[in-house]
């Protein structure tokens, strides 16, 4: 104590520090009780592919209304669930109310062909992770190749033998894996074809750098890295007309972005579909 008086800018950090702790903990709480009193949910991006217009998936994304009705991005709070153990329950919540949604969406026409549903790393290292999966998908009702697990690169790349051991098993229930946010990692490529992934995910970023006239195109590089690895690849961030079209002629199949369609409530979205005729 004395001795951090004695040094100003200690003092002054500590004090810092207790504040940021202690706003992290209020917004812990109210998320707990968020989580409690189902103020969170879930919204659903399309993805299409490029070439036909074809409606072929979904992305399901967390939402939290907040008391005062302002929406915090799931950036915000993901980590923090994270941190404190929520996004356990947090996730299985996830993981079964996307697939009771498509399960129903699978009883209409004009169903895409899977549903994506992302999965933090803390999820995915529990024990019981695939018999949540799998009790998701026998409560629904949805077949397994219906559900596809976003998993971001940072999480598979690790190659320890959990890991690995994991995703056997998920690909043994017949689920399928597409890497999250591809680029933005550290993905060793010789460890990549190895992977018993089905799909690569083309970070938005790279897909903004389309509009800057120099540099090289990272997209079109992960594009053909997929083709090679024999991995789909989807481009997630499409703006505009601009971007389907380049990545169109770069050879990528498919694509989810704004220009394309809005993350939408599940009415919306069943209007959305219904539009496409
Ligand atoms: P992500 O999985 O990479 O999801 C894509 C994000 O890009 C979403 O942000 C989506 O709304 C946004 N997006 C889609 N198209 C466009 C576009 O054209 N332009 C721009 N600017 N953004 C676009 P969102 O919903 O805020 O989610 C952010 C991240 O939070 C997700 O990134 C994912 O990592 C995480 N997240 C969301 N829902 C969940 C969840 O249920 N569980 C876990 N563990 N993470 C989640
Ligand atoms: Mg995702
Ligand atoms: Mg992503
Ligand atoms: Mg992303």
């Amino acid at each position: 104590r004395s001795k951090s008086t004695q040094r100003g800018s200690y003092t002054v950090f500590t004090r810092q520090m207790g504040t940021e702790i202690r706003e992290r903990a209020t917004l812990m709480q109210h998320l707990h009780k968020a989580f409690d009193a189902e103020r969170l949910f879930l919204m659903y991006q399309p993805q299409i592919d490029l070439n036909t217009g074809q409606f072929t998936g979904l992305e399901a994304l967390i939402r939290w209304r907040s008391d005062n009705g302002t929406m915090i991005p799931p950036v915000e709070f993901i980590p923090l669930a994270e941190y404190s153990g929520l996004i356990v329950s947090l996730g299985a919540w996830v993981m079964r109310t996307a697939c009771f949604f498509m399960a129903q969406l699978k009883k209409q026409q004009r169903a895409p062909k899977r549903m994506g549903v992302n999965v933090s790393a803390v999820q995915f290292r529990q024990d019981d992770f695939v018999a949540t999966v799998r009790k998701a998908l026998r409560d629904s009702g949805l077949e397994p190749a219906c559900l596809e697990l976003e998993i971001t690169e940072s999480v598979t790349m690790t190659g320890s033998a959990l890991f690995e051991q994991r995703l056997a098993e998920l690909k043994q229930l017949g689920v399928s894996i597409a890497i999250d946010d591809f680029g933005t990692g550290f993905s060793s490529l010789s460890y990549l074809d190895k992977l018993p992934a089905d799909r690569l995910k083309i970070d938005r970023a790279f897909v903004t750098q389309i509009d800057s006239a120099a540099g090289p195109r990272i997209a079109e590089l992960i594009i053909q890295l997929g083709k090679k690895l024999n991995l789909a690849v989807i481009a997630e961030g499409i703006e505009s007309q601009k971007h389907w079209d380049y990545l169109r002629a770069a050879g990528c199949q498919e694509g989810q972005g704004y220009f394309i369609g809005m993350p939408m409530l599940e009415t919306d979205l069943m209007q959305w579909i219904a539009s496409r005729g």
